[in-house]
């Protein structure tokens, strides 16, 4: 697994709030929780999860300031890219 998926958290909310809720990636709006999405796939693609600003596969370390926020679907794109 490349990524963790999110549970609340104070780092998912500070995070959040210095996103001002936008993905880190493309920067549109993400999904908080799974009510704010009209339809499951909307939410497989949309929901926020942890990005590695530096993937762990690259020496990245999983602390608050190598974690960003991004869509499901931004990260699974990324992938092991900086
Ligand atoms: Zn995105």
């Amino acid at each position: 697994m490349a990524q963790s998926y999110l549970a609340a958290g104070q780092k998912f909310e500070a995070l959040w709030a210095a996103q001002s809720g936008n993905c880190a990636l493309c920067g549109e709006r993400m999904l908080r929780n799974r009510f704010a999405a009209p339809h499951a796939r909307v939410w497989a693609k949309q929901r926020a999860t942890y990005d590695h600003i530096i993937p762990r596969s690259k020496g990245g370390k999983d602390t608050a300031e190598n974690l960003q926020l991004a869509h499901a679907r931004c990260n699974k794109i990324k992938g092991n890219r900086i």
